[in-house]
């Protein structure tokens, strides 16, 4: 058994209980207690700069948009400007990421209620679908009969199900099909979305959660990302009291599933 224990003192231990044969057992505790105050404050610190970044980057977009207005670009001023968009686009991601896994981290908008996952499902779908479109992927939900009722924030639950589904069109070719789907088994509710795009390694598997964590391959360098959406991903499957676990093989496709506790005596 391992887990975290905070003694009446304020410190904080990792503690592993260890049953030794013949023996009893063994208890061991390892105080982590500056680690945590470290890392509170790193979060901090990333959370104050990422904040004061937006203002200025506001600004550089405000007057990108304003040159093609007060005169003449030709086609290689055209061609900078889109470049300097397409940075602005993805310092933009990376900040609203960070800024999110901060605030679910520290459980801020995280209201619960009890709620039917099919709905859920339902609109990511329907936001996501131009998406597919776009990247000629055919994107497939069929809504089970029966309610997945659950006990979650509805808007985390969907910007992580939207993670997902956009990781499966992102990583996949035209003319593959993306497919969602959401069941309830003895008291848990499982969503899954598989796709049949380039699959991951099964050395990157066990890292790919991580933050800042980008696939090793020529492809995904291509593919625009910051590596954060698999993170915000677990950060609100775990704050549901869930598990968030992919199963993929190189070249033949993915799926991602989280399970959460299905919420008893139906609404
Ligand atoms: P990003 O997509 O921005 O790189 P993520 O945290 O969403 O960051 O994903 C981390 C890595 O996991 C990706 O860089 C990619 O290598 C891999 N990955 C995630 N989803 C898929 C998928 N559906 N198919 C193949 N690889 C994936």
């Amino acid at each position: 058994v391992h887990g975290e224990a905070t003694l009446d003192s304020g410190r904080i231990y990792n503690a592993h209980l260890t049953p030794v044969g013949g023996v009893g057992r063994v208890l061991m505790l390892q105080d982590v207690t500056h680690l945590k105050e470290l890392n509170r404050v790193k979060s901090e610190f990333v959370a104050a700069v990422s904040h004061d970044m937006r203002t200025p980057l506001t600004s550089v977009q405000g007057y990108v948009d304003l040159l093609a207005k007060v005169g003449p670009v030709n086609k290689k001023q055209e061609r900078f400007l889109a470049r300097i968009e397409t940075s602005i686009r993805s310092i933009t991601d990376l900040i609203d990421d960070l800024l999110d896994i901060r605030r679910i981290e520290a459980e801020l908008d995280l209201e619960m209620e009890a709620c039917d996952l099919r709905h859920v499902i339902d609109d990511v779908v329907q936001r996501m679908r131009p998406y597919a479109e776009d990247g000629g992927q055919d994107l497939v939900w069929r809504p089970p009969v029966s309610s997945l009722w659950v006990r979650c924030n509805p808007p985390r639950i969907a910007q992580a199900l939207e993670n997902l589904v956009s990781n499966a069109i992102k990583y996949s070719s035209p003319g593959e099909r993306v497919i969602v789907t959401g069941s309830e088994d003895e008291g848990h509710v499982v969503v899954s979305v598989s796709d049949e795009g380039i699959g991951i390694p099964r050395e990157e598997q066990p890292r790919i959660f991580d933050r800042f964590y980008r696939g090793k391959s020529e492809e995904v360098a291509g593919i625009r990302g910051t590596g954060l959406g698999l993170s915000i991903v677990r950060a609100v499957v775990d704050k549901h009291g869930g598990r968030v676990w992919v199963e993929s093989q190189p070249g033949a496709g993915s799926t991602f599933a989280f399970v959460l506790p299905a919420l008893d005596g139906q609404i």
